[in-house]
């Protein structure tokens, strides 16, 4: 049977429609925008494009990377669009978007690794719609640290950068990456004085034991915001669901999490890392 007809009850939802959604549909095509809701085939569409709410991806839809979990294409993406920027900016702008997540591919060709591109969006962003609050989900520099602050510098609220599963998985599911590297960025992202943010999937191999690890490791390296969702297979050829977490198990996670030092889990089935994201932003530094 296929890995749609086994989820549980708790995986299913809505069919995406209604104006709200049609209208984002409309300007996310207008504008030649990308958004990781359809890349990665998220189960939340109905729900946040209907609210008016889209991740938007730049950098283009080709990244250099292929995580084994990732519906995004891997190649050689083609130069980048210096004009990106001011679409986002004009899109998040029609759409009154109160509170906007933006995220892209990894551009390790890129010198800069795609952070002046990031850095103009979040300034203009900020210069059309001051009142709207920024989450920017951002890749992994690979050790360029001046290419991190460029990407962090524009005034947004939230920085993000996702480990997605726990240290012995990284091979088989972010094989370009590395974890500790990782845990780096984010110690670097508090150090500069921002609001850090972190995903980690559930459901693709991992102990209770290990997420336990990971979180602490979080912790040490001044994380703030913690995402833990369900993975789910964007494909046949994607990385296998090892294990469907039950809502409890998400419920006692959080908890632990919280014990463990964070100081805001959102945690469950459908949670994915732009999810509820608007909450993020008053989480205190
Ligand atoms: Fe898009 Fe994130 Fe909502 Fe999914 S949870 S539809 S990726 S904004
Ligand atoms: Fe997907 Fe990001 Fe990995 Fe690229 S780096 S394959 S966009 S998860």
């Amino acid at each position: 049977p296929s890995e749609r007809r086994k989820r549980p009850d708790w995986l299913r939802v809505k069919l995406p429609a209604g104006p709200e959604f049609r209208k984002v549909r409309q300007l996310v095509d207008n504008y030649k925008l990308h958004t990781i809701c359809e890349s990665g085939s998220c189960p939340n569409m109905g729900e946040c494009w209907g609210a008016g709410t889209a991740t938007f991806m730049i950098l283009g839809n080709v990244c250099t990377r292929s995580c084994s979990f990732c519906a995004v294409a891997t190649g050689r993406p083609n130069e980048y669009d210096a004009d990106e920027p001011r679409r986002v900016a004009e899109a998040i702008k029609l759409m009154q978007v109160k509170h906007a997540v933006i995220t892209s591919v990894n551009r390790d060709e890129l010198k800069d690794r795609g952070a002046e591109i990031w850095y103009q969006t979040v300034v203009q962003v900020k210069q059309n719609t001051p009142e709207t609050t920024i989450e920017t989900l951002i890749p992994d520099v690979k050790n360029n640290w001046d290419a991190l602050i460029r990407m962090i510098e524009g005034g947004q609220e939230v920085v993000s950068h996702n480990m997605e599963t726990v240290e012995r998985l990284y091979r088989g599911v972010r094989p370009q990456a590395k974890y500790v590297r990782s845990l780096e960025q984010i110690r670097r992202t508090k150090e500069y004085g921002q609001r850090t943010k972190s995903g980690i999937m559930l459901g693709l191999g991992e102990t209770v034991e290990e997420v336990y690890k990971a979180m602490d490791d979080l912790v040490e390296n001044g994380l703030d915001i913690l995402t833990l969702g369900q993975y789910l297979q964007p494909t046949k050829m994607h990385h296998e669901v090892i294990e469907w977490i039950t809502p409890e198990m998400f419920e006692n996670y959080k908890q632990e999490g919280l014990r463990r030092g964070l100081k805001y889990v959102e945690s469950g089935p459908l949670v994915r890392s732009s999810y509820h994201a608007e909450r993020h932003v008053n989480v205190p530094i």
